[in-house]
């Protein structure tokens, strides 16, 4: 297939933007190739400036549930932005969005929305030291929690990707109150919470940024345990793993009760949308009621929030028995196409990834172990079979209520022969 267009615009791309990109991990490094530029997505499949088409499992990394250009959202968006597309003054459906939230995820009583991810984050650890009175923060290798710099150690994902160990600007001062401990770490884990006051733990519970990680058994029920016995609080970063894995995201999927929950990707439906959410007495110290500065010219955009309460609607009981069911046959596919190559097959309703690595990796180090030359080569022989997986070891594969039975029959294939290559 050509890629003459691609290869234009991205020597173009280069002169105006840092590397070609607006976010280090589309530029496609780690599997040694250069970007394809997108012309349009269509439900499970995007189509780039060639022609080509992909089955998509990045699905703009997260918030692309219901597939692109979803005819409900897009159309929920066009009559949002009729109406005006930001008034710096509140709405109705900021309210609509919110009761949404509580609605599905019980500790989240009160929410404030934000325009990123990020921005969730970076506003949790500011609320978790305001309400402590504490500074450290611990977290775990491999999680990723947003450009924030307090949180720019061990940050798996883009960071991992770039192999930079963390990134150069941020100053020492910093990080020296972020601690971190590698996930699945028992031991680690109950020292590093003996040795210190901790404003907060914050964790993904399903890491979805070091590949797919998830917790061993009983480490989830440590790390509540450990944060209520240290008086930190924890948080809960589902910006993946919220409204994805299930309705109530991964807290009602594994049975946790954070004190706060970070939330982003699909509560915006594909528009810049993030929020940070928990019991009404912690949040209660934000501003205007209280003495924590959280601000945001976009926040609760009435663009983005249309879209992500028309995604929401889209999330009833059937979706994600659907999504489920959609992910397990592309898991048990994967693993057949593999044959005797040494990989694993990791997945939870809604994400995957396949490792290059004869066992499931349960930390970053293990997932640093990986084959990551046979991942690229495997990566590059998908695209070119017209299926379209993350460029990266370190990112999960995204599923959508648009990939049918069809889209994943058509990628179990390519598998095969992608594998087939590798061996010859
Ligand atoms: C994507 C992500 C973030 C950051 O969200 P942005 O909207 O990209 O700022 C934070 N935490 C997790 C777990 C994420 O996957």
């Amino acid at each position: 297939m050509s890629e003459e267009r691609s290869q234009a615009l991205f020597e173009s791309a280069r002169r105006v933007l840092v590397g070609g990109v607006n976010s280090p991990v589309r530029a496609m490094r780690a599997i040694g190739r250069e970007p394809l530029f997108i012309a349009a997505g269509e439900g499970a499949e995007l189509i780039d400036v060639d022609g080509n088409r992909y089955v998509d499992y990045v699905c703009s990394w997260g918030p692309l549930i219901a597939g692109h250009s979803h005819p409900t959202v897009v159309g929920a968006i066009e009559q949002a932005a009729r109406a005006g597309t930001s008034f710096g003054a509140p709405t109705e459906g900021e309210v609509i969005l919110a009761e949404e939230v509580r609605a599905r995820i019980p500790s989240a009583e009160m929410v404030r929305m934000t325009c990123s991810g990020t921005e969730a984050t970076m506003t949790a650890v500011r609320l978790a030291r305001a309400v402590t009175g504490r500074e450290r923060i611990l977290k775990f290798a491999g999680a990723y929690h947003g450009h924030v710099d307090a949180l720019l150690a061990a940050a798996g994902s883009g960071v991992a990707t770039g192999a930079l160990p963390d990134s150069a600007g941020v100053p020492p001062a910093v990080t020296a109150a972020t601690i971190v401990v590698p996930w699945n770490d028992a031991q680690a884990l109950r020292s590093a919470c003996s040795g210190s006051e901790l404003a907060a733990i914050i964790c993904e519970p399903i890491p979805a940024n070091m590949g797919l990680v998830p917790a061993a058994p009983g480490f989830l029920e440590l790390i509540s345990e450990q944060a209520r016995a240290n008086g930190a609080l924890l948080i809960a970063d589902e910006v993946i793993s919220g409204f994805r894995v299930a309705r109530g995201g991964a807290q009602e999927l594994l049975g946790l009760r954070p004190d706060l929950t970070t939330l982003g990707k699909i509560i915006g439906g594909g528009l810049p949308a993030g929020a940070l959410a928990g019991a009404g007495e912690l949040m209660e110290r934000l501003a205007p009621c209280g003495d924590v500065y959280q601000a945001g010219t976009l926040s609760g955009s009435p663009l983005a929030v249309a879209a992500g309460l028309a995604t929401l609607a889209l999330l009833d009981d059937a979706a994600y028995g659907r999504l489920a069911r959609a992910t397990a046959l592309l898991a048990e596919g994967l693993r057949a196409a593999a044959g005797d190559h040494p990989v694993s097959v990791v997945s939870v309703p809604g994400l995957l990834c396949l490792f290059f690595a004869p066992a499931p990796p349960t930390r970053l180090s293990e997932v640093s172990a990986c084959d990551l030359a046979a991942h690229a080569r495997f990566a590059r022989a998908m695209l070119a079979e017209g299926i379209y997986p993350p460029p990266s070891q370190f990112e999960a594969w995204f599923l959508s209520l648009a990939h049918s039975d069809a889209h994943i029959e058509r990628t179990i294939e390519a598998a095969r022969r992608a594998f087939a290559a590798l061996g010859a």
